[in-house]
């Protein structure tokens, strides 16, 4: 199969361009190096199997012709990193909401398969853990710049069912959860690369505010055998909203120790607040993000996350190492 991969060097993209060029396709990644970069798919380099394709998926044309001439297409391409979602929020929401408008449109036009990456951000504040696709979702004020990027991306899943209810576009909604692995950056904001990079240089490992807020850890390989699953082998997927993560949940102050033991780092662990973290009021946490991976489990025929790891996969240190 020809396949494009928008966000295709950006770090989930990566790993996905190399498990589909790895099963025998022809794989196109798009990407605008924002945040990708070319290390993330250089394995592929010289491979004939692969293309890289400088651009923005917000310019229709070039999304036009990469669409037509694909038989299935991965929305990755996205803004990355609460980081950037503070500090270039009409980026944030731009791309977001017109770059997925863009590709959907291209994508109903041609009537191609496409998978969208949504997010477990778009559940919000809500508290009742764990988190199943059919939540209501609880998003904060406009005020705090954070809830642009969830209500940006509800807004894609809104367009993509729509399309999928007017037309039957064969298209299904990721929401991803916490993901990590290699190569994965601590430029955007991403806690795991974060710590292990302050306990590998003997810095201090900052945790936000006082640790005890929770997230729930995927390592990529599963996230990518999942994505991959569900596009090109399970059609029931179209139209469907589907959490894509790891359960097993770890405070911010269990994870800052676990990785300064299994890296023997003389790291401190010291606290900020959040205030201090993003310098003021554009941010707001989540405590728990919890995925019920009950539906992903029901739509993978054999009734498991592929390979899933039910246990936090801290395995995914030693590739920083
Ligand atoms: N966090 C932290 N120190 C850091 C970066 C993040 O304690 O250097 C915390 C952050 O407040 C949040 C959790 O780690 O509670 C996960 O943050 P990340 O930005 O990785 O992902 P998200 O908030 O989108 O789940």
């Amino acid at each position: 199969m020809k396949i494009l991969v928008t966000g295709g060097c950006g770090f989930v993209g990566g790993h996905l361009c190399e498990l589909l060029v790895a099963k025998g396709h022809q794989v196109v990644a798009l990407d605008n190096l924002l945040t990708g970069s070319l290390q993330n798919v250089a394995a592929l380099k010289g491979n004939a199997a692969f293309r890289f394709v400088k651009g923005d998926v917000m310019d229709a044309k070039k999304v036009d012709r990469l669409v037509k001439e694909a038989d299935a297409v991965f929305h990755l391409a996205s803004i990355v990193g609460v980081k950037l979602v503070i500090d270039e929020p009409v980026k944030t929401i731009e791309t977001i909401a017109e770059g997925t408008r863009i590709v959907l449109a291209a994508c109903r036009k041609y009537m191609k398969k496409v998978l969208v990456t949504s997010t477990s951000e778009v559940y919000g504040k809500g508290i009742r853990v764990p988190f199943t696709e059919d939540d209501d979702t609880v998003l904060g004020a406009t005020s705090i710049r954070r809830w642009a990027y969830s209500n940006a991306k509800a807004m894609d899943e809104f367009l993509a069912l729509a399309h999928y209810h007017e037309a039957k576009l064969p298209v299904v909604v990721v929401r991803l959860f916490n993901t990590v692995g290699p190569r994965q950056t601590g430029m955007y904001g991403m806690v795991v690369p974060r710590f292990v990079k302050a306990a590998l240089e003997g810095r201090d490992i900052t945790v936000y505010d006082n640790g005890k807020q929770s997230r729930c850890f995927c390592h990529v390989a599963d996230v990518v055998k999942a994505l991959e699953k569900l596009l090109l082998h399970t059609p029931k997927a179209y139209g469907q909203v589907i959490n894509i993560g790891n359960p097993t949940e770890i405070t911010m102050n269990a994870l800052a120790k676990t990785i300064k033991a299994q890296l023997k780092s003389k790291s401190k662990i010291v606290h900020i607040s959040y205030a201090e973290a993003y310098n003021d009021g554009g941010f707001e946490d989540m405590r728990r993000r919890v995925p019920s991976i009950e539906k992903a489990k029901k739509m993978l025929a054999d009734g498991k996350l592929p390979e899933g790891v039910h246990h936090p996969s801290y395995d995914v240190l030693i590739a920083f190492l």
